[in-house]
């Protein structure tokens, strides 16, 4: 079968580029009636496609676009009763809509997580334009543990890369060059 390689609906007709003025904006769910509204202030950082099994993604779509922002900068501000935490075990606590099933933020309550102080967000959920475009594809191999047949993985690579997403297995070098440092300085390896 070969078929068109759908990666997201918000990168497959090409990324948008970032608005300069853009200050944040409403993130809302996908339910008619009653909605769950986010409130985010600035503009979100390490946008990315992401292949992992665990984050949301829309209907058809193999791949997620997840970014963060500072949890400061992030706030509920309608319908927060219809949230539930997917799974309270997990590292990133997904707060999801019970109407919809849309994750509407994720949060690191863990204070030595590298990444504690930042939100996940998927930020196709605003109503506002210009936030900024994914720059990278991390977890690429994991789509395989979502069903996709591996012999697509070269066609899924090479999709990528011409959007301009670089695919990458884990997350990008900088990232985890962050996670590893964060490490070493806790272990003492490095300074702080
Ligand atoms: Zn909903
Ligand atoms: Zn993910």
């Amino acid at each position: 079968m070969s078929g068109a390689i759908l990666i997201h609906p918000a990168v497959d007709h090409g990324l948008m580029p970032a608005a300069k003025e853009f200050s944040g904006g409403t993130l809302v769910c996908k339910c008619a009636q009653n909605p769950v509204k986010v409130t985010v202030t600035g503009q979100i950082a390490h946008d990315h496609a992401c292949g992992c099994t665990k984050c949301w993604k829309p209907a058809g779509a193999t791949f997620s676009v997840v970014a963060v922002v500072p949890r400061d900068n992030l706030r509920v501000t309608e319908n927060e009763n219809k949230l539930a935490i997917v799974d309270p075990n997990a590292t990133i606590q997904r707060y999801a809509c019970t109407g919809c099933g849309v994750h509407m933020y994720g949060r690191i309550e863990n204070k030595s997580h590298p990444f504690y102080g930042l939100d996940f967000v998927h930020p196709e959920l605003f109503q506002e334009s210009g936030w900024a475009p994914p720059e990278f594809a991390a977890f690429v191999s994991s789509v395989i543990e979502s069903g996709v047949d591996p012999s697509r993985m070269g066609a899924i690579r090479d999709r990528l890369k011409g959007l301009g997403l670089e695919p990458y297995d884990a997350l990008s070098p900088p990232l985890m060059d962050a996670i590893a440092t964060h490490t070493a300085k806790a272990s003492g390896a490095l300074p702080h």
